[in-house]
């Protein structure tokens, strides 16, 4: 591997983007032409519409692009993880493969990293008419929560659109973490960041692949990645609800011994044997929640699996007569 390394490299996670490759590659292309040296590297997660022969396609194309592809999918924050792995440039960018994270950005994310920054992050603009009204309020509230639980500050807004220098790519690829949330784990390391703004665009092909059900995996993969609190409120919970229970106790006691006909109150046990119920059951359901991240991380499986690169399809056309691209 004679290759220069290129100096900037843009990591798109793809799960069926199939219509998105073509134009975005063609985009970025004429973006970072003029930076000179670039490699575009697509990670395919595990698309069933055909997103791979477009990426085909595309690095058939032009000898940027590099591309890795899962063998089934695993995730949009695999994707991006394998995406940084598989970067050779001294500034990586991660951005979306959808048209949402504003490509025309990246001449202000490198200009801010030529200035200094080892991290680059970027925001959303307040006010985006397209977004939808739940999603952003539930996404504000979310960061806020994590600001005052957890061990990081995301400012609202805040997406996997960011350019990392290479020692900060170096120090995530080294993580033996399972559950990584990109955008805090970034901003936990603490090298100086600068943010840079821009009002959301708009995806032009498919749909959107965060279900309510992803979302909440994401959003219980930051806190739980970035916070132990939960524990203990389960543990403050648990006083609380013993507190109470004493307090009735003594109450059936003292009524027992001063009214001597009282019916033992049936209803306050009922409900007390409910209400404990669901606080134990809450409580299991926090320390399972840990638990089953104690066990996967026990495990150390890997955390994706890749199918191909552009390396096997590289040699395999060599070796069927097909020559490269002329660099
Ligand atoms: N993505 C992925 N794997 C997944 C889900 C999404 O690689 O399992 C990619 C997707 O192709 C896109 C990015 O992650 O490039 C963000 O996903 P999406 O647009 O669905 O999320 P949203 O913008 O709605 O938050
Ligand atoms: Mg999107």
């Amino acid at each position: 591997m004679n290759e220069p390394v290129p100096e900037i490299s843009v990591v798109l996670p793809a799960h069926n983007e199939a219509g998105n490759i073509a134009p975005m590659a063609a985009m970025l292309a004429g973006l970072l032409q003029p930076f000179g040296r670039y490699e575009i590297v697509f990670v395919d997660d595990g698309s069933s519409d055909g997103t791979l022969s477009a990426i085909h396609a595309a690095a058939d194309a032009n000898p940027a692009i590099r591309y890795v592809s899962f063998t089934r999918n695993f995730g949009h924050q695999e994707a991006l993880r394998a995406g940084l792995r598989h970067a050779r440039g001294d500034a990586v960018i991660v951005m979306d493969a959808d048209f949402e994270h504003p490509p025309e950005l990246i001449p202000d994310l490198v200009a801010a990293w030529r200035e200094g920054a080892k991290v680059v992050a970027t925001r959303r603009e307040d006010g985006e008419a397209d977004l939808p009204a739940m999603k952003s309020l539930t996404s504000r509230l979310y960061y806020r929560l994590l600001d005052a639980i957890g061990d990081v500050r995301i400012e609202p807004g805040s997406s996997d659109y960011m350019l990392l220098d290479r020692s900060v790519v170096d120090v995530i690829n080294e993580l033996g973490d399972q559950d990584v949330f990109l955008r805090g784990t970034v901003r936990w390391f603490g090298y100086p960041t600068t943010t840079v703004t821009f009002s959301r665009g708009a995806r032009t092909y498919g749909e959107s692949k965060y279900t309510l059900r992803r979302m909440v995996d994401l959003a219980v993969t930051g806190i739980a990645a970035h916070s132990v609190r939960p524990l203990r409120l389960a543990i403050w919970l648990a006083l609380a609800f013993a507190a109470f229970g004493f307090l009735l106790l003594i109450y059936s006691v003292v009524s027992y011994l001063l009214v001597p006909q009282t019916v033992t109150g049936w209803t306050s046990i009922i409900s007390t044997i409910a209400l404990l119920g669901a606080a134990q059951l809450l409580v299991l359901g926090i320390i399972g929640e840990y638990v089953g991240r104690i066990l996967r991380e026990a495990r150390g499986r890997p955390t994706y699996i890749v199918g191909e690169t552009e390396a096997d399809r590289r040699t395999s056309r060599e070796v069927i007569g097909f020559r490269r691209p002329a660099e």
